[in-house]
C-alpha cells in the first residue's frame, strides 16, 4: 500500500503487517527485517517509512494500573487519546502530551515527545519507569534508568531504530478537575512575547501563536496562552468525534494573501492585553483534533513541518533572522507555534535543548526545499537542530551537527543487534547504519 506520515509527503510503496501479539511481532520481524515500526502516523515525513513496516496499533492492551500512586503499564499501541479517556474520570492525567493526542505510547517514547510543560516537567520519557523491547536479535529486554541504561536512553528518542517498543511503564499525574484555567496575553512583537514567556515561566504550561507573516515592528506579534489544571469542576472528556475535512483542498487555497487573512482575523479576534477562560482540556492541549484530517487542507502535494530549537543565548537574534527570512520569502505558516524549553535531558537523539523551539508548516514545493536549507543554515550557525519527528529533508550533515551525539548512538545500536533490522526512509537519508 501507500504510506505516508500526517504531512503527506514524502509517500512511499510499503508492505504492512499488523501483528496481533507480541509473538506474531516477533515473528514479523524474522521474516521481514529489516523494518520499521509505525503507530498512528502522526510523526510528520517519513520516519515511519520503509519498503517492510510494521504496524503496533492492535497491541494496545492496558496491562496494570495503580489507581493510589498512579502508574500505568500499558502495550506501546495504546493511543494517548485512549489513555485519557480512560484515566481522565479517574482523576489521572498525561504527564506530557504533544499537540494531537492521536499518537501512540511507542511514537511518543520513540520521539521523545514534548508539550506545552517542557520549561518545567521536561519530556515524555522523563516520566517513563522503563520499557520492554524487542531486539533485532530476537530477544526481550527491560530498559530503565537502572536497568541496560545505555539501550533506554538511545530508544527514548531513537525513532525505532533500536528496536520494537512493546510495552512501557508510565507515571500518571494527578488532577481534581479536567478542565484548564486558560491566560491569554497578547503580545504586539517577538521581544515582548519573549519577555511574557520570562515573567510567566512559573506557570505550567505555555504556548505561543505566532504570525509570521507580518513585517518590521509587528514582526513576531503572538498570542501566548498559559494554562493551569483547574482546582475544582468535574472530571469529563470530550465525546465528540472530530469534524472531518472530506476532500483535498486545492493546493494553491494557501496563499499569501489566505494565510495573511488567517492571521491577522486570528489575532484580532483577542481584544483585550489579557484575557482569562476557563476550557476543556482538549481545546486547550489538542485544538488541531477536532478536525479530522485537517492535513487536507494542504492539498494532495502534502505539506512540511520545520521545527527547530535555538539555545536561549542565541534565541531572540535567531528566532528574528528566520522569521524574517520567512516573511521575505511571503511563504507563511497557517499554523506557527512557539515554546520554550527546559534543559536536555540525557536521551541520545532527543530534541529539546534549554532555548526556544518554532514549528511552522509549509506546502512541500520546491522552492519551500530550497528556503528550508536557507534556515537550516541559520539554526546551525546558532546552535540549534531539528526535531526528527516533523522532518522530511534534512541532509545527514544538518542531522550530523545538530545531534553530536549520533556516532554513539550508533554504537548502543550495534551492540544491541539493531543494526540491518532497524531502517526507516528517513534513517536512510541520514547515513544511519
Ligand atoms: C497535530 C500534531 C501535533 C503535534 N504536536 C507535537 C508536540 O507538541 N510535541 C511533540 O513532541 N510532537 C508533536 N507531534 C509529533 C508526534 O507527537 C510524534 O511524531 C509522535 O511520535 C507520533 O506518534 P505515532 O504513534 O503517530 O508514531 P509514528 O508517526 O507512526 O512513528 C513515529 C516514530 O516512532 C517510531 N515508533 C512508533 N511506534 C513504535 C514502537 N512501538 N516501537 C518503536 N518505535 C516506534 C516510528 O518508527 C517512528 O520513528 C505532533 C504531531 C501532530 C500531527
Amino acid at each position: 500500500m501507500e504510506l505516508y506520515g500526517w504531512g503527506r509527503y514524502p509517500r512511499q510503496q510499503a508492505c504492512l503487517v499488523l501483528p496481533l501479539s507480541v509473538t506474531q511481532c516477533a515473528d514479523t520481524l524474522k521474516r521481514n527485517a529489516p523494518l520499521i515500526a509505525y503507530g498512528l502516523g502522526r510523526s510528520y515525513g517519513d520516519s515511519a517509512l520503509a519498503d517492510q513496516v510494521m504496524g503496533m496499533r492492535y497491541l494496545d492492551h492496558f496491562e496494570a494500573f495503580d489507581l493510589q500512586s498512579g502508574v500505568l503499564t500499558c502495550q506501546a499501541g495504546a493511543s494517548l487519546d485512549a489513555i485519557l479517556r480512560t484515566f481522565v474520570p479517574r482523576g489521572w492525567f498525561l504527564p506530557v502530551t504533544p499537540g494531537t493526542r492521536f499518537v501512540t505510547l511507542g511514537g511518543a517514547i520513540a520521539s521523545d515527545v514534548h508539550g506545552k510543560n517542557h520549561h518545567g516537567e521536561g519530556t515524555f520519557c522523563a516520566h517513563v519507569q522503563q520499557l520492554d523491547l524487542l531486539l533485532g536479535n530476537g530477544e526481550r529486554v527491560t530498559a530503565s534508568t537502572t536497568e541496560n541504561t545505555e539501550l533506554f536512553h538511545a530508544t527514548c528518542g531513537g525513532m525505532g531504530l533500536t528496536g520494537i517498543i512493546l510495552s512501557a511503564t508510565l507515571q500518571m499525574k494527578p488532577i481534581v478537575a479536567s478542565s484548564i484555567q486558560q491566560t491569554t496575553v497578547k503580545a504586539p512583537n517577538l521581544e515582548s512575547v519573549l519577555e511574557a514567556f520570562a515573567e510567566h515561566a512559573s506557570t505550567t504550561y505555555s504556548v505561543a501563536w505566532i504570525d509570521c507573516i507580518t513585517r518590521g515592528k509587528a514582526l513576531g506579534r503572538s498570542l501566548l496562552m498559559l494554562g493551569e489544571h483547574a482546582t475544582d469542576g468535574q472530571l469529563t472528556v470530550q465525546t465528540k468525534p472530530p469534524t472531518p475535512v472530506p476532500f483535498d483542498l486545492p493546493a494553491d487555497l494557501l496563499n499569501r494573501f489566505s494565510v495573511q487573512t488567517f492571521n491577522t482575523l486570528y489575532y484580532g479576534r483577542i481584544r483585550q492585553a489579557v484575557s482569562q477562560q476557563r476550557i476543556a482540556f482538549e481545546p486547550f492541549f489538542h485544538p488541531l483534533d477536532a478536525i479530522g484530517q485537517w492535513n487536507r487542507l494542504y492539498g494532495k502535494p502534502g505539506f512540511v513541518q520545520y521545527q527547530f530549537v535555538l539555545p536561549q543565548a542565541a534565541g531572540v537574534a535567531g528566532l528574528r533572522e528566520v522569521l524574517s527570512r520567512i516573511a521575505e520569502s511571503g511563504r507563511g505558516s497557517f499554523l506557527a507555534v512557539l515554546k520554550v524549553f527546559g534543559p536536555a535531558n540525557a536521551n541520545y537523539l532527543s530534541f529539546p535543548q534549554a532555548g526556544y523551539t518554532l514549528a511552522l508548516d509549509f506546502k512541500a514545493e520546491p522552492a519551500v526545499l530550497a528556503l528550508l536549507d536557507e534556515l537550516d543554515a541559520i539554526v546551525l550557525y546558532h546552535g540549534g537542530r531539528l526535531y526528527l519527528a516533523k522532518d522530511a529533508r534534512m541532509s545527514p550533515a544538518t542531522f550530523r551537527a545538530g545531534y553530536p551525539n549520533w556516532q554513539a548512538f550508533e554504537e548502543v545500536r550495534g551492540c544491541w543487534h539493531a543494526h540491518g533490522k532497524f531502517a526507516s526512509a528517513q534513517s536512510r537519508r541520514l547515513g544511519l547504519l
